[in-house]
């Protein structure tokens, strides 16, 4: 089992300590020769997803992940990784690897709101502690596509095939229930 972090802004560090607690084994993905390793499951980590998914163009590695996530590849995406993911955006022009059938809004809560803390149930995985930071909230789901959390009335996670898109940060709390999860996902799909 060997999970590819992507690693060239944000919040991947958070996750990495997520799987060094779990005893998973992981690589960084910073430059294209970096995805010639074996990969399990892909981690697409916070950040801002502008300054990643100009990166992502510039280091030669947009068309290779996109077509990994296309073949079933799983993956964990967290926030601007949600945003990434998403086939369609509310209030940017530009979409990213529009892989996943949902419609998401940036920064949907507003500079002041952006930011907090919430238990909630996360299906499959049980009530969870939730942060949220400078957060997108998902508009919009096509048919396929599973709600995993609902929070204020707002989608905040989904599923759709091999895509978890989370509107919230699982690896900057202490519960390893979510990366748990998707590694149980990532072994499934090994077998
Ligand atoms: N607001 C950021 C963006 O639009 C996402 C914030 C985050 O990942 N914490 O990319």
């Amino acid at each position: 089992m060997n999970i590819g972090i992507l690693a060239v802004q944000g919040a991947f560090i958070e996750h990495e300590k997520m799987l060094d607690s779990l005893g998973i084994s992981y690589f960084e993905i910073r430059k294209k020769t970096d995805l010639c390793q074996k990969m399990d499951g892909l981690i697409l980590p916070g950040g801002e997803s502008t300054v990643m998914g100009k990166l992502l163009h510039e280091l030669g590695l947009f068309e290779v992940l996109k077509h990994k996530i296309e073949e079933g590849l799983p993956v964990l995406a967290t926030c601007a990784g949600l945003i990434l993911l998403a086939e369609k955006l509310t209030n940017d022009e530009k979409v990213y690897f529009a892989t996943l059938p949902v419609t998401v809004k940036r920064n949907a809560y507003g500079r002041q709101l952006g930011s907090f803390h919430i238990d909630s149930e996360v299906k499959y995985v049980g009530i969870e502690p939730l942060t949220f930071i400078r957060a997108p909230y998902i508009e919009n789901v096509t048919e396929g596509v599973e709600v995993l959390a609902l929070v204020n009335d707002k989608i905040a996670g989904v599923k759709y095939k091999n895509q978890i898109g989370l509107a919230f940060h699982p690896e900057v709390t202490e519960s390893p229930r979510i990366h748990e999860y998707f590694i149980k996902i990532c072994k499934e799909q090994m077998a």
